[in-house]
């Protein structure tokens, strides 16, 4: 076997088991990773949202639908250390502050001018000394700790997304580690991803507006950035984004209806255009990633 070049992932939160939309989007960060010689990962988003044996269910499903993985599976809540170091590096370049405003507080400020929906309003960046002092007096009141910031230097960045093309999104003082004094996703997975040599993330497109920011963070860590695949999601026949609410639509689920893995591949070949799929290496074969609906994939399933 030829050494691979660079890496793709899948990483799952472990909230639950994964769904149909979620086990499409995992078989496609395979296809597309292994498609390209790339080494493939998995880790485990634990930091919050974690439900007791989920992750074990979690690699189950994907060893049953014929996915295979490079190393052994990270679990970003191990990473602590090189999280810390990230945020010490940007700290240590003046990029770093402490904020302490409540997510009402947020909502409700007038947003900065220029500033996109959303964005947070830069309350907290220039206090003076005296009114930092007050709002750490109000977290120890509140026993929490200050949401620490990206004091960033720009409010838009450019990522290449496989299907979107050239996305030019928003970036904002983004959260480094939060009031719970938790690192950030966007840290965690900027850091987590270029420490495994991942240079290919494969996610639903729900964070695809997360991706300038999360390049951005990387340009300014040093690290290269990525390039970005974000698949449709999967929806229910109203149009919603696919929930466990929606009936039988874990890998179990349909096995307990009496499909077989074969089937539940066929459905994932189904919703890519390449009818009579029964395993990942059929979609590994016959996909063309150039052919991909970007619409989000509506799941019918029989009662
Ligand atoms: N853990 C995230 C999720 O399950 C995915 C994050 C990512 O792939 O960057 O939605």
């Amino acid at each position: 076997m030829s050494t691979p070049v660079g890496a793709g992932r899948y990483a799952p939160s472990p909230s639950g088991d994964l769904h149909l939309g979620n086990l499409r989007t995992a078989v496609l960060a395979w296809a597309l990773a292994r498609g390209s010689s790339r080494a493939f990962h998995l880790r485990i988003e634990d930091l919050d949202r974690v439900r007791e044996g989920a992750e074990q269910r979690q690699l189950e499903d994907l060893a049953a639908l014929g996915l295979d993985w490079d190393g052994e599976v990270v679990r970003q809540s191990e990473r602590g250390a090189a999280h810390r170091a990230a945020l010490d590096a940007l700290t240590a370049q003046g990029l770093v502050y402490e904020c302490y405003c409540t997510r009402r507080e947020i909502l409700e400020a007038p947003s900065a001018p220029h500033a996109p929906p959303g964005a947070y309003p830069g309350t907290c960046r220039d206090l003076a000394p005296a009114a930092r002092e007050a709002g750490r007096e109000r977290m120890r009141a509140l026993r929490r700790e200050p949401a620490l910031r990206l004091r960033a230097g720009t409010d838009a960045w450019s990522v290449q997304d496989l299907w979107a093309g050239q996305v030019h999104g928003t970036v904002d003082d983004l959260v480094l580690r939060r009031g719970d004094g938790v690192v950030a996703y966007n840290l965690a997975v900027v850091v987590d991803d270029a420490a495994a040599g991942v240079d290919q993330v494969v996610r639903a497109d729900d964070l695809l507006s997360s991706a300038p920011r999360q390049a951005y963070l990387a340009h300014l860590l040093g690290l290269p950035a990525p390039s970005y695949a974000h698949v449709p999601l999967a929806v229910n026949a109203r149009g919603d984004r696919l929930a466990k609410r929606d009936g039988a639509v874990t890998l179990r689920d349909r096995f307990d209806r009496g499909e077989s893995t074969a089937q539940v591949m066929g459905r994932i070949g189904d919703s890519l255009g390449i009818p009579g799929c029964g395993t990942a290496a059929d979609v590994l074969t016959r996909w063309d990633p150039a052919s991909l609906v970007r619409e989000p994939w509506v799941v019918e399933l029989p009662d």
